[in-house]
């Protein structure tokens, strides 16, 4: 009885209660636990008035073809709605990157102007200026830590804005709710890339935002091994999300589908274990001579930590730090010094990872170093926290440290 799964959203329950049951329906688990991995392209009709009748019904638990997904898929989708306060439904894309592109191209017009957080992830501002300025879509970067900067870029053709908090690389926070608010009041779509908190960490259209887009290859499958992304949207945009993505031929695979469910069951755990363990390693360095700023909105003290504090309701492993003066050589010879960090991109794993931070090809309007620190103090780290020990962990980067000062 334990196991038996409920249909979404009856009663208020815990988010731990509600990974456990999230998208698990009986028609599309049979008697196992999980909903099995359903291989197909073809879907077969009954007879005839099935097959006549199959063109007016599109949504989700509605077998059709497989483009537009099965059970597996279905019920990736359906958990993630139910983990999502405010949302009608969610859409699978093929990866962070193509959720991104489904949800701005969804919203945008040629002839548009979309406004972008200066620090988006890279490939974000890369779509703005390639992808959307070859359909005649504007994109114009603001900090987002100054509003009035951002109500300065308004104008008649401004139709979205697309905020990351905190922002890539460099971890800034931003008030997100009073953005939303502000952009909503001038009839402007707001769309926020949420990866870094995930819904756990910051229920963003609970928030006033209008579309939440997410990379699953990081916290929801959680095991570096699947590529997948999400947007999730209240009945306003989701039925436009979802023909959109149609249209753009987008589907996930079953296997995938699968991978990520089995993540989503662990993801409170995992993000809390992260979490402490980040916040213990980043008040290590806070401590140490050598680093001039930690960038980890979970720590009192670090830039960013009142409004993280106030808007969200959890954290994760990921942030930056920054090296009191020092050279890029010497930086990545505490980087090559690590032992227990794998250098790589994406996060949101079960082991640690580190990259080098240098910001200054991926800003056009936000400062760095930032004003806090000095000219010299400009070149970081970035961290992933993994399931790692943390006291493993810090003695690695104690190692490195006397390592890099050594070279
Ligand atoms: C990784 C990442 C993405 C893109 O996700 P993919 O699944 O790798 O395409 C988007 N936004 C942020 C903030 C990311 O870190």
């Amino acid at each position: 009885m334990a196991d038996k799964p409920r249909k979404p959203d009856q009663t208020p329950r815990g988010t731990g209660t509600r990974l456990v049951a999230a998208g698990r329906r009986p028609e599309w688990t049979g008697p196992v636990v999980n909903p099995p991995v359903w291989r197909a392209s073809t879907h077969l009709y009954e007879d005839m008035a099935a097959h006549r009748d199959g063109p007016r019904h599109n949504e989700d638990g509605r077998f059709f073809y497989g483009r537009r997904g099965a059970p597996t898929q279905w019920a990736l989708a359906e958990a993630l709605t139910e983990i999502e306060p405010g949302a009608t439904g969610t859409v699978l894309y093929p990866s962070g990157v193509a959720a991104i592109a489904g949800a701005l191209l969804t919203v945008l017009r040629p002839g548009d102007v979309l406004l972008m957080t200066d620090n988006a992830y890279d490939p974000s501002r890369a779509m703005g200026r390639g992808l959307l300025a070859d359909f005649g879509i504007e994109t114009r970067f603001f900090d987002p830590r100054d509003q009035s900067a951002f109500e300065a870029l308004w104008c008649e053709r401004t139709k979205a804005v697309l905020l990351e908090c905190p922002g890539s690389l460099t971890i800034e926070m931003c008030d997100v709710p009073a953005l939303a608010r502000a952009a909503r009041k001038r009839g402007i779509v707001s769309v926020i890339d949420n990866t870094w908190a995930s819904a756990l960490g910051f229920p963003a259209l609970a928030r006033g935002v209008d579309i939440t887009v997410s990379s699953l290859t990081k916290h929801v499958g959680g095991h570096s091994d699947l590529m997948m992304g999400a947007a999730s949207a209240g009945p306003k945009f989701y039925g436009a999300l979802r023909k959109r993505a149609q249209n753009l031929g987008h589907v996930v695979s079953p296997d995938d589908a699968a991978l990520a469910l089995r993540g989503l069951r662990t993801l409170q755990i995992r993000l809390e274990r992260e979490t402490s363990s980040a916040l213990e390693v980043a008040k290590y360095l806070s401590q140490q001579l050598e680093i001039a700023q930690v960038m980890c909105p979970m720590l009192p003290g670090s830039p960013g930590h009142q409004i993280w504090a106030r808007d969200f309701t959890g954290g994760c492993g990921l942030f930056s730090f920054v090296f009191k003066g020092g050279t890029a050589m010497a930086r990545d010879a505490f980087i090559d010094a690590l032992d227990l960090f794998g250098i790589g991109y994406s996060w949101g794993g079960f082991e640690s990872l580190a990259v080098p931070v240098d910001p200054v090809p991926y800003r056009s309007v936000m400062a760095w170093p930032p004003k806090a620190l000095t000219r010299k103090d400009r070149f970081g780290v970035r961290l992933s926290i993994g399931l790692e020990d943390p006291g493993d962990l810090i003695a690695d980067i104690e190692q490195a440290l006397a390592r890099m000062a050594e070279a």
